[in-house]
């Protein structure tokens, strides 16, 4: 039910109405809208200004929830991982980020408000097959539908009781190359953003990328609003080719190039990811190097501290290094963040918590298995 707009419900059920009846439908799948994306709920009975037999006929129709939640970690930094399965048994995952905690004074006012970030998946696997990644070792298996998409913010802002009129960021940053999904991702997107439903700004919604030119200018022919981030990581393409192996066929000068004709909302700017490698990327050569690629760009770099793995050949940067590399940029006019690691308790670099689990799975059925055998 996830993968509907209004207008989708509203066309599946008035295929054989009267104009008056079309009106009436036009009403109801707003309220089942807010019944959806207001009140969370998940079965049609629930829906009780809807009459009997709408509901009756609407669970004929529809299934509201195609997911389930097969595992959650829980960091110490509030920071929850989510493992989804699908109706055909596949695993991918979600993260919830409490980036903010509430401040209240003394009198019980709130000075600030909290702040949640949802990093959502857009396919099972991927087939990109960056190096550093856990997503990447298992291949691509296929594109998550927009109602799996939309059922995962659904999902957290109901399990993590947030308010239906609080907004949260979303980041399309988990398993899978958003852009490889552009048609679901887009639809999720216009879901998403919906105002009677979850209500989430565009502009509070980034897609980050790889890199892939045709899909970036598709992206920005539908002018959506969103806001872009390019994994970049690499400030020359012989390094971005062995880490992103896609370089190969959109080198980082054809990138840049298609990402300058983004379309950028007002005071918005390009986020460049960079995943800071010890010893790889992190010198002041590579800093400056970075510096001379983004002149002219309205851009915020985002330095991500390698977050190790037990099948990484890579190391976490040391702080000192970072610190220099990320007052290099500051002091050269570009906005620069040192991405505070979320989450590191609990395997929340993409695809390691799926790994984890199907290792588990695997060593399980081979212990049924030798059961079986003996
Ligand atoms: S980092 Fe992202 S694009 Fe690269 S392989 Fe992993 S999931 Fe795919």
């Amino acid at each position: 039910m996830y993968a509907f707009l209004p207008e989708e419900i509203f066309a599946i059920e008035t295929l054989h109405h009267s104009h008056s009846e079309k009106l009436q439908e036009k009403f109801r799948a707003k309220q089942i809208y807010g019944w959806l994306y207001n009140k969370y709920v998940l079965d049609f009975d629930s829906m009780s200004n809807i009459a009997k037999a709408h509901r009756e006929r609407l669970a004929s129709v529809f299934r509201i929830s195609h997911l389930q939640v097969r595992h959650i970690e829980q960091s110490s930094d509030g920071t929850r991982k989510y493992l989804f399965q699908t109706h055909d048994n596949l695993l991918f995952e979600s993260v919830f980020i409490l980036m903010r905690e509430k401040v209240i004074d003394d009198d019980g006012k709130i000075l600030k408000s909290e702040k949640y970030t949802f990093c959502l998946s857009s396919q099972v696997g991927c087939r990109v097959g960056c190096v550093f990644c856990s997503t990447a070792k298992g291949g691509f298996v296929r594109n998550l539908n927009a109602g799996e998409i939309v059922e995962q913010v659904v999902f957290l802002k109901r399990d993590n009781h947030i308010d239906s009129h609080k907004s949260v960021n979303i980041v399309f940053m988990g398993m899978g190359e958003p852009l490889d999904n552009l048609k679901n991702v887009a639809k999720a997107i216009k879901i998403i953003s919906h105002k009677d439903g979850l209500n989430i700004a565009t502009r509070r919604q980034t897609i980050s990328t790889s890199g892939i030119v045709p899909q970036i200018e598709r992206l920005g022919a539908m002018n959506l609003g969103v806001q872009i981030a390019l994994s970049l990581h690499a400030v020359d393409d012989c390094l971005r080719s062995k880490l992103i192996p896609m370089n190969k066929v959109y080198n980082i000068a054809k990138v840049l190039e298609s990402l300058k004709k983004f379309p950028l909302q007002a005071r918005k700017r390009i986020l460049f990811e960079y995943l800071v490698l010890k010893d790889v990327n992190d010198s002041l050569e590579h800093a400056k190097k970075l510096v001379k690629l983004l002149h002219g760009f309205r851009a915020k770099v985002n330095l991500i501290p390698f977050n190790p793995h037990s099948d990484s050949v890579f190391e976490r940067p040391r702080r000192e290094k970072l610190k220099l590399f990320a007052d290099y940029l500051y002091e050269r006019g570009i906005v620069a963040t040192i991405r505070e690691s979320r989450g590191l308790d609990i395997n929340a670099a993409c695809g390691q918590l799926r790994q984890k689990i199907q290792n588990k799975d695997f060593l399980e059925d081979k212990i049924a298995l030798n059961n079986n055998h003996v």
